[in-house]
């Protein structure tokens, strides 16, 4: 399922470029194009689901791959070890600017007070 309007389902489906450094039958995860740190990604499901306020129990099963992805790319890219913070900004008072679930992977410096 996608939408017509909305940025990131057309980065899943390629109509608009990006980096993307892993993908599966479920998600993909690509760079960051204003990254807040030395290394930031995004974590996203190929469906479209607004936020995760959107989301139901169904979808449990979608949200728990998602986070292994980041903890997949972390390991890949080589900051599991030193460590890296996960975002997931949600709706108007959480700052969310894209409607499509994602995680921000952030990393390769110290985060600490970083949001
Ligand atoms: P939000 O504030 O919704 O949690 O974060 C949206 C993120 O998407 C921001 O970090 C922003 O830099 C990123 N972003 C917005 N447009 C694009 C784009 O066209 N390509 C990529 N790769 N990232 C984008
Ligand atoms: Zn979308």
């Amino acid at each position: 399922m996608t939408q017509a309007d909305c940025i990131f389902c057309h980065i899943i489906n390629g109509s608009i470029p990006s980096t993307k450094v892993y993908e599966d039958d479920q998600s993909v995860a690509f760079e960051d194009t204003n990254p807040k740190a030395p290394v930031h990604y995004l974590v996203v499901p190929k469906q479209h689901l607004a936020s995760l306020a959107q989301t139901t129990p169904e979808h449990d099963q979608l949200l728990g791959h998602l986070l292994g992805v980041v903890r997949k790319v972390a390991e890949d890219k080589g900051i599991s070890k030193s460590g890296y913070k996960v975002i997931q900004n949600i709706g108007r008072d959480g700052g969310q600017v894209v409607p499509h679930v994602h995680f921000h992977v952030l990393g390769g410096q110290t985060l600490i007070g970083v949001t």
